[in-house]
């Protein structure tokens, strides 16, 4: 059938449909390939969440068109958050352009790109939510890595957070029955996986709708009595779904990794009524201290948005004060990005660049010290460690993570990629630790 290149933007969740996309257009026949003028169709995933991931996929999507020119025949799509965001606009915007597909209707691409190619007309498929979602039950292949796999949970947020275009690109949440996904976490197994990360906008909602209900601690209850399976970890979290079977979880099944991502984005109770979060930071702290005392070594992560509408320098002060007391092993810092459609898009984005810029560094440099901190900590101490394989930046060290997370980086004399090995902690850096195989 030829071959097919797919370009993806943002967070994992795009990762793991490009992953389905391409072992759907397998089946039909398709061969991936990395490198563009090789491609009979190109496909970009897209992600709206903010302005800067739309302008690049944009402006990568409109670099074909030279490719189009030479080959008329060559299907060009935009999938994804955008497709679904921008829709048809995209089709005048980029008139090389041929395939629009949102989230929620990805299951239809093969099809579609099919088509195109018999009839050269364009196909659009944005329309409602609840056709032709597409999981891992009949995907072909085992993922990128052999021994690591993602499994979707569920899909959507039923959310209004007013930065937040997600719920408008993603639909509306729907979570697979818990049957579904230990079937293939079963399959994954066998295949090899040892290592599964269920994966939700905000997974820890998971089991709404389900009959039977089940919520993930259940579902985790479930993937855990899964052989062959040794780790398991979900993201992201959010904190108003902390729920008790969700800490009994952590706590009690010793195959569930003790590392919580749970975005508090703001420190200021004004800031996070705004967003309309739905907790304060006393409940935030009071989440936190819980995991703590329940679940023995576990880390949490976070993310920030500096910069909100309205965000005071005293707003951002109480944000720097909550991470200097929750002591996050890392977290991920954004620039407010108005994004057109959610609610917080009509408040006046009154933040100056240069001081989301200044605001965006405060946080870094604070999570960095704590960051090396916890991981100084570390050493002297011997470490359970999943290969991921040769490090990227020296590739004569293989690198891993611990159970919380952490990056450790080991020369071994031999590829252990897949595997697990135990690791003395000898260095630490803020971003990761070194060590030596024992
Ligand atoms: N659903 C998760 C939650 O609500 O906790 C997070 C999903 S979101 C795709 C990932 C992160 O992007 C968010 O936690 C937030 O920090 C950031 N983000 C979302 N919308 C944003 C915006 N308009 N501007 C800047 N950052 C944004």
């Amino acid at each position: 059938m030829g071959k097919i290149f797919i370009e993806t933007y943002g967070c994992q969740m795009n990762a793991l449909d490009s992953d389905l996309i391409l072992s759907r257009m397998q089946a039909g026949g398709y061969s991936p390939t990395e490198v563009r003028e090789e491609a009979d169709v190109i496909l970009f995933n897209t992600c709206s969440v903010r302005e800067h991931a739309e302008e690049r996929a944009l402006s990568n999507a409109g670099l074909v068109q030279r490719l189009k020119k030479k080959r008329p025949d060559l299907v060009v799509g935009i999938v994804g958050c955008m497709a679904q965001n921008r829709q048809d606009r995209l089709f005048q915007q980029l008139p090389h352009v041929q395939l629009i597909v949102g989230p929620r209707h990805m299951g239809a691409i093969p099809r579609l790109v099919d088509e195109i190619r018999k009839s050269g007309q364009r196909r659009i498929a944005v329309a409602d939510f609840d056709d032709e979602f597409i999981d891992g039950a009949d995907a072909m292949q085992s993922r990128a890595s052999r021994a690591q796999a993602y499994v979707k949970a569920m899909e959507g947020c039923d959310l209004s957070c007013t930065f937040c275009i997600v719920p408008t690109t993603r639909g509306a949440e729907v979570s697979r029955p818990p049957e579904r996904i230990v079937e293939e976490v079963r399959r994954l197994a066998a295949e090899g996986t040892v290592e599964i990360t269920l994966l939700g906008q905000t997974v820890n909602s998971y089991g709404k709708g389900l009959k039977p209900y089940c919520d993930l601690g259940g579902l985790l209850r479930r993937v855990s009595e899964v052989d062959g399976i040794r780790r398991i970890r979900f993201i992201t979290s959010h904190p108003s779904f902390v729920r008790p079977s969700l800490v009994e979880a952590m706590r009690d099944l010793p195959k569930v990794c003790k590392y919580l991502h749970i975005p508090v984005q703001s420190g200021s109770n004004r800031v996070l009524k705004a967003m309309r979060r739905g907790y304060t930071v006393e409940r935030y702290l009071e989440i936190c201290d819980t995991l703590r005392a329940e679940v023995e070594g576990i880390e949490i992560a976070s993310d920030f948005i500096v910069g909100f509408p309205g965000e005071t320098a005293e707003d951002f002060e109480q944000t720097v004060a909550l991470m200097e007391r929750v002591r996050f092993q890392n977290s991920f810092v954004f620039k407010y990005s108005p994004r057109p459609g959610t609610d917080a898009a009509s408040l006046a984005d009154d933040v100056p660049e240069e001081e989301k810029k200044r605001r965006n560094q405060v946080l870094l440099d604070v999570q960095e010290r704590v960051s090396l901190d916890l991981n100084r900590r570390r050493i002297g101490r011997r470490l359970e460690i999943l290969v991921e394989g040769p490090s990227k930046r020296d590739p004569k060290r293989q690198t891993g993570r611990t159970d919380t997370h952490q990056i450790v980086n080991f020369e071994a004399g031999r590829d252990l990629e897949g595997s697990f090995a135990t690791v003395e902690i000898t260095g630490a850096s803020a971003l990761a630790l070194t060590g030596t195989l024992t």
